[in-house]
């Protein structure tokens, strides 16, 4: 594969937090376009490898690219480097006290200094593209729990990132709200977005993933495309994992 399609790369990645190794010996490459899936018991250190990759944790050893650029040790450029990774929590975090649209513009205004009115265009592309622009004027608390997750993936997309990460973006919500969720997130995924997603959702997984990974005790145990992860998972601990969600 030519090297200008590799979106992120992540090279003998740790992560300590004290004594506690998070990550140990993490690499990773992810191409343009790619739907990558992460999987793994709690504490496996998924939260973590998003989080270094996006630089909200400063690796303890290796090293991260996002396109040519090397992010790890190049503090100068961080915010320029964060603003072209969209991320998604899955506690929404959207601002009780501004509108659904002005949480949207929020982040433009004030970082890249877009006028308002262009701003407000450009949110209300991106709230249509989540299905939501007709609560623009709406505050978080008027809306449901998907609606306002929705907004929160409308607020990264707003920033035109290269990539977009979701952390577990449907675990807060009620039932009947994940599948709307989901849906946005294949829709995105269809129009080529790269994307990294760590997910409880195995429909979604197979529906969406290019390739699955699974992660224990801070390392990639397994690395596979849905079908045969699913089917025929290499890996004793996998198939531990499977047996217990599926
Ligand atoms: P996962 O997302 O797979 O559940 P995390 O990446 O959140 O796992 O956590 C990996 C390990 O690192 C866990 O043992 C967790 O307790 C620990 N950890 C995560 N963040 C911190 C932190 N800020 N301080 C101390 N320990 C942390
Ligand atoms: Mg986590």
């Amino acid at each position: 594969m030519n090297a200008t399609h590799e979106m992120i790369q992540v090279i003998n990645l740790r992560k300590k937090f004290g004594r506690l190794v998070a990550l140990d010996g993490v690499n990773l490459t992810v191409r343009r376009g790619q739907v990558i899936v992460i999987i793994g018991p709690s504490g496996s250190g998924k939260s973590t490898l998003l989080r270094c990759i996006n630089h909200l944790e400063t690796p303890t050893e290796g090293e991260i690219w996002i396109e040519r650029q090397k992010i790890t040790g190049n503090q100068r450029q961080l915010n320029a480097i964060r603003s072209q990774i969209g991320m998604v929590f899955q506690h929404f975090n959207l601002y009780p006290h501004l509108t659904v649209l002005e949480n949207v513009t929020l982040a433009q205004r004030i970082v890249r200094k877009i006028p308002k009115s262009q701003a407000e265009a450009i949110a209300m592309h991106h709230l249509e593209r989540v299905g939501i622009a007709d609560k623009a004027r709406f505050y978080p608390a008027q809306l449901s729990g998907g609606q306002q997750q929705r907004v929160a993936i409308a607020r990264a997309l707003a920033q035109d990132p290269k990539i977009m990460l979701f952390d577990e973006p449907t675990s807060a919500l009620d039932p009947e709200m994940i599948k709307e969720v989901l849906d946005v997130m294949l829709n995105l995924a269809e129009e080529g977005i790269t994307m990294v997603v760590v997910t409880h959702e195995m429909g979604f997984a197979r529906a969406a993933a290019d390739e699955v990974i699974f992660m224990d005790y801070g390392k990639i145990i397994e690395r596979a495309t849905p079908e045969v992860f699913f089917s025929q998972p290499a890996h004793e601990r996998s198939r531990a994992f499977l047996s217990q969600i599926l």
